[in-house]
């Protein structure tokens, strides 16, 4: 007879709601080893016994073969006595004092439970709430850990005998699968008019899917909070719902059934496609076809359409409905967090909602969809929230348990401790009452589930985030640290590819404190994860009536000409017909005297200049807006560029854009397209990009080039930047996993601080 060992095992990471447990018993009883297997709240804990031979091939086969969504982070095997078991069983989740088993985030139905809800001889035919240990609601319905039912939103329905029976059933795939649920027993569909009447009968999902294609607006609740939602091919709604929204040009995200579908109006690629389909079903950036049934208010003016896959049964339900695309958009009033409750829904949406497509299973963790674009083939974040919150960050070293505040608009934060950051889901913009109750609350929950009590608090320089009055108001003992905010900007770009040495970093966005009395956003540092020094940026002119200046692009555009062409009335009037004779008068008055006409080198406002110029927009509604409409012109088979000056005040490198104004204007009376016009300003500024580098590389002997801030959302920018900085032989480093936008701050702040601390 085979010689027999023992063996305890120790797995961390993502281990539990993912269907471990029995993947591990049905291995178990395949190679005859017997023994068991129990959650603890870090992770699981098993101990087998059998032939040597069968061990190693258990090893193997739970290290490569283990459940898809299972992410093993750390794996410990020793050798114990054998107890001579006689059989593979699964205990109860032993509860130890330290809490650190990590929350699933919510998880797009599986093929398996699709099989289910659409097969007519299943008992969860149409089912909207189908859901297995693969798949299904987490994050979203969890109220505290460790993760069983009893502390999620699920606790309030009782289990029938045949669910009871598939989560009692080690080899069944609902083994444990705590939102287990079926027609019977399980949450239950209604569809409400504006007064909260039920309406549509016996099949509220029949009734809805006829509202849709007449054109209805429906709120519709789905994982982490309510949808508004409308027919993509029917303008009259897409308009009428923008309207109601007050939401004039910013795009709406769309859902389509199938890849198959997408391609019909967007260009698809096998890593985009790979993406739509992964089980975090985030909200990917496709390139449009034109023309196309989608109506052309979902995105005006925009090249690209934010579009995701149905990813809970109640969509693919809708979707039977036969619809090319639904218009999916987060469901708030202007800058408030996402909805999430029923009678919230009711009130709040009456003016932007016909009828409400509601359940009654609640959502205790909000979330907005995640929003990415696929950049060289790999994921490149703009947005990071449902599928991807809570899971943390894996640092590869330890910090103090931190709390790191974020910024003010697209605010999240970042809970860390030891090799972990938990970044929240997207809290939006801070500077909002709902949206700051959502920001504490969400903290609290975070230090709650794992464990963390911040010994430091890090938050942005600007004294009047909301993020940094949360973080000087705290109380007890916490030490605490500011952090400029470029330099966490190119911190968290470091932080997330795992870099400790110093780099040259290129942080381009609108606007951010610069600690020196201006507005910094168009800078060149020096910097590694705990300090840095400013070596270089573009050069600063005023920025006319401050944040009026965002919502006015030409404010700006009227800056830039002062500063470059002194007073010429006439040129103003011809190039800014928008600027009334009194606004041009006031402006001018505050450049003069300097009444709040801070100093900026944002390149976002540089951006909003040139947009200006070309007459693209003249008040801003979104965030980035003229940037953006700036980059959808731009032609792609120009490869001329403008010129600018380089050169240096004493305390670094400056850029100056006289030569690329006069190109700019000088193209403009010729009659250039803005087509080419863009395309030669963005050549000139990846070009001013690699310039700086190779000074700075010259000065300070540093090669590796790390590309943060907003701005580089702009792909346009982004690819034509790469290859210049690899031609001439720098290593790059871009975002992937963490927003370049102000929703990465966080982790950049938290590892400063923690650098900073030492
Ligand atoms: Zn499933
Ligand atoms: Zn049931
Ligand atoms: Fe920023």
């Amino acid at each position: 007879m085979d010689h027999k060992e023992n063996a305890r095992i120790f797995v961390r990471g993502i281990v539990q709601g993912v269907g471990f447990r029995p993947f591990i018993y049905n291995l178990a009883n395949s190679l005859r080893l017997t023994g068991w297997i129990a959650n603890t709240s870090k992770g699981v804990v098993m101990e087998i016994e059998g032939g040597g031979e069968s061990i190693n091939k258990f090893l193997r086969e739970l290290r490569e073969n283990h459940p898809p969504l299972a992410a093993i982070e750390g794996l410990d095997v020793s050798p114990g006595q054998i107890k001579g078991y006689e059989e593979f069983s699964i205990r109860g989740s032993l509860l130890e004092e330290e809490k650190l088993a990590l929350i699933s985030p919510d998880v797009a139905t599986c093929d398996l439970c699709f099989a289910d809800f659409t097969d007519p001889s299943n008992r969860r035919y149409n089912y909207p709430f189908t859901n297995c240990t693969n798949c299904g609601p987490r994050y979203t319905i969890i109220e505290e850990i460790p993760y069983d039912r009893e502390r999620t939103t699920m606790r309030h329905f009782e289990m029938c005998p045949q669910c009871a029976e598939e989560y009692r059933s080690p080899t069944n795939r609902r083994f444990h699968a705590e939102p287990n649920a079926c027609p019977i027993c399980g949450p239950k569909l209604s569809l409400l008019n504006r007064r909260g009447e039920a309406i549509g009968g016996a099949n509220p999902l029949e009734e809805t899917v006829r509202l849709l294609k007449e054109g209805e607006i429906l709120a519709v609740k789905g994982l982490g909070g309510f949808h508004l939602a409308c027919d993509a091919s029917n303008d009259r709604s897409v308009r009428l719902l923008r309207e109601r929204k007050k939401r004039p040009h910013k795009p709406f995200a769309l859902m389509a059934p199938s890849p198959e579908a997408i391609e019909e109006f967007c260009e698809l690629n096998d890593a985009e496609r790979e993406i739509l389909r992964s089980h975090q079903a985030p909200i990917v950036l496709l390139r449009k076809r034109t023309p196309s049934q989608i109506s052309p208010s979902v995105a005006p003016d925009n090249r690209y359409l934010g579009v995701m896959l149905p990813y809970t049964p109640l969509h693919h339900l809708i979707f039977q409905g036969g619809f090319l695309a639904l218009v999916m958009t987060s469901a708030n009033l202007q800058d408030e967090p996402i909805v999430a409750d029923n009678r919230e829904a009711l009130s709040k949406l009456k003016r932007l909602a016909d009828f409400f497509l509601v359940h009654n299973r609640e959502i205790y963790n909000r979330t907005d969809d995640s929003v990415l674009s696929v950049v060289e083939k790999k994921v490149y974040m703009i947005r990071r929230s449902r599928g991807f919150a809570p899971e943390p960050l894996n640092l590869d070293f330890d910090v103090l348990p931190t709390l790191a505040c974020g910024a003010e608009l697209k605010n999240t934060f970042c809970l860390a401790q030891g090799r972990y950051a938990f970044l929240g889901p997207h809290i939006g913009d801070l500077n909002n009452l709902e949206a700051l109750r959502f920001f504490e609350e969400t903290i609290e929950r975070y230090k709650r589930y794992f464990s963390i009590d911040p010994q430091i608090v890090s938050y942005d320089l600007h004294p009047d985030y909301l993020s940094t009055r949360y973080a000087r108001n705290l109380d007890g003992k916490i030490t605490k640290i500011p952090v400029q905010h470029h330099h966490a900007h190119i911190a968290s770009c470091l932080a997330e590819n795992s870099i400790r040495d110093h780099a040259i970093g290129v942080a381009f966005d609108g606007v951010g404190w610069g600690g020196d009395g201006s507005i910094w956003g168009g800078e060149f540092l020096i910097a590694n994860c705990k300090e840095f020094i400013n070596c270089g940026h573009i050069e600063r002119v005023p920025m006319p009536g401050g944040d009026a200046a965002t919502r006015r692009p030409a404010r700006m555009a009227l800056s830039y000409l002062h500063t470059h062409f002194g007073e010429d009335r006439a040129m103003w009037k011809e190039l800014l017909p928008s600027l009334s004779e009194g606004e041009m008068r006031v402006i001018l008055r505050q450049i003069e005297r300097g009444i709040n006409s801070p100093l900026t080198s944002s390149v976002g406002r540089l951006f909003d200049t040139v947009s200006s110029l070309l007459g693209l927009v003249d008040l801003v509604t979104f965030e980035g807006q003229a940037a953006i409409a700036l980059e959808m012109v731009a032609d792609p088979s120009e490869d001329g560029r403008y010129e600018y000056d380089l050169y240096d005040d004493g305390k670094g490198i400056v850029v100056g854009f006289r030569p690329l104004f006069r190109g700019v204007l000088d193209d403009i009376s010729l009659g250039v397209s803005k087509g080419r016009i863009s395309a030669r300003f963005h050549n000139a500024l990846a070009d001013v990009i690699a310039e700086v580098s190779s000074s700075l590389r010259d000065r300070y002997s540093v090669s590796l080039v790390a590309l943060s801030g907003g701005v580089f959302q702009n792909r346009c920018l982004l690819e034509r930047t790469l290859p210049l900085l690899r031609d001439r032989g720098f290593r790059v480093l871009i975002h992937s996993r963490v927003p370049c936008n102000d929703g990465g701050i966080a982790l950049g702040q938290m590892v400063v601080a923690n650098e900073v601390y030492r």
